[in-house]
């Protein structure tokens, strides 16, 4: 999809799906998946009416939230579609081997389980302020009985 420019919308203006996709030269269907996505629209109507105004702020937010998908501090949400902050400031720190592992936090928002994968020595500048859980992902026990030709193998990705 090309570059929307929501400014052709008319801030103090209501648009049927129809309208707007004209409006902004995109298909209906474009409109429509917006929709689904969580565009806004006026409480009650038939056919249903997008304000311009909310159009606006919604696309702004949107077109932010890909450029810049997760702040410091933040998981990505997969039920909120965007970077939350973790409930209670409590994120937990899975290893998956020795330099890299997984945050794993609640959202905020919603509750959901969120996942960032992280280099162990960046989860202090990722997650600042949080004091972070570090967690043992398995027995040592069980990683040591590996043969180490395959421990020497995965500690290089
Ligand atoms: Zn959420």
């Amino acid at each position: 999809m090309g570059r929307v420019n929501s400014r052709l919308a008319k801030l103090h203006r209501s648009y049927d799906v129809a309208e707007l996709a004209q409006l902004l030269g995109v298909h209906k269907h474009t409109v429509r998946s917006w929709l689904k996505d969580g565009l806004p629209v006026v409480d009650g109507t038939r056919p249903v009416l997008i304000h311009g105004d909310e159009f606006q702020v919604w696309l702004a937010k949107r077109t932010k939230s890909k450029k810049c998908p997760l702040k410091l501090g933040q998981l990505y949400c997969v039920k909120c579609r965007e970077g939350k902050r973790p409930a209670l400031e409590m994120v937990e720190y899975v290893p998956l081997n020795d330099t890299t592992g997984n945050l794993k936090a609640m959202c905020e928002t919603c509750g959901s389980m969120m996942h960032r994968r992280v280099r162990r020595t960046a989860i202090s500048a990722v997650m600042p302020k949080i004091d972070v859980q570090i967690t043992q992902a398995s027995p040592s026990i069980g990683v040591r009985t590996t043969p180490s030709l395959n421990t020497d193998k995965l500690a290089e990705d």
